[in-house]
């Protein structure tokens, strides 16, 4: 416990929660797929970013997290890796429809990445990743959707378009990522992350990731995270 404290010290981070996992310093110690391992591998990932370290194993184990850090330190991977996980680990999910995993963020620029970044990790288990963002037409979006995918990235506004069009139900949907919350609340999403919220069953597993916690955002998590650890990288927040 001692190294674990000494080491989170040297990298200023900060974690808050009851029985909280211990980090993992390496891609091994998380239990993936050989397929996943091998997908890693080629993004040259050699190890664990500091966030995907503390975030990870917390992920993994099924917990809720708040998990605040800077720009570039590797939010993305810190929520995709555990997503294909979860997704692999509920083979009788594979019967319904809808997503089962659902990345809500800010942009349709951040959308897109996150998509790309979600297809290198999901294609080695055949899992259906769609983007849904403004911009795309919305007949094309939603004959994707009515086609079928475990991973839907999108955002809030198009997300409720489409569901609304009934493109796609949240009666699978187990795992639900707010990514950059700080800037959804910015750009006036709150009501339609509230909804999407709202549409998606309570036992679910949800994850918040920001730059920042404003106090909006830290009422939206207490509201709608049970038990979740909280993960602070470096002097933001
Ligand atoms: P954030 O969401 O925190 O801004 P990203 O997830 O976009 O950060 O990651 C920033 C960059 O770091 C991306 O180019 C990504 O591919 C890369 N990256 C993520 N994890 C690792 C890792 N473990 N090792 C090396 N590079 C990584
Ligand atoms: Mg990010």
């Amino acid at each position: 416990e001692q190294d674990v404290a000494e080491y989170r010290k040297s990298l200023a981070i900060r974690v808050s929660g009851f029985d909280v996992p211990r980090p993992v310093k390496t891609f091994d110690d998380c239990g993936f797929s050989p397929q996943l391992m091998n997908a890693i591998k080629k993004q040259d990932y050699e190890k664990p970013t500091p966030i995907q370290c503390q975030a990870l194993p917390i992920v993994l184990s099924g917990r809720d997290i708040i998990g605040i850090a800077k720009t570039g330190s590797g939010k993305t991977a810190a929520f995709v890796l555990p997503m294909i996980f979860h997704i692999m680990d509920q083979p009788e999910l594979q019967k319904e429809e809808g997503p089962i995993g659902v990345i809500c963020a800010p942009t349709r620029e951040l959308a897109h990445q996150i998509y790309l970044e979600s297809k290198k990790f999901a294609k080695s288990h055949g899992i259906r990743v769609s983007a849904v963002y403004g911009g795309m037409s919305k007949l094309d979006q939603f004959k994707e959707l009515k086609a079928g995918c475990e991973i839907v990235v999108a955002t809030p506004g198009r997300l409720i378009d489409m569901i609304k069009m009934k493109a796609l139900t949240m009666q699978r949907a187990t795992y639900l990522v707010l990514d950059e919350a700080d800037r959804m609340f910015d750009l006036g999403f709150e009501p339609q992350i509230r909804s999407i919220v709202g549409q998606i069953r309570p036992d679910r597993q949800t994850l918040l990731f920001s730059a920042t916690m404003p106090r909006k955002v830290e009422k939206l998590a207490r509201e709608i995270l049970s038990d979740p650890v909280r993960v602070t990288v470096g002097e933001v927040g």
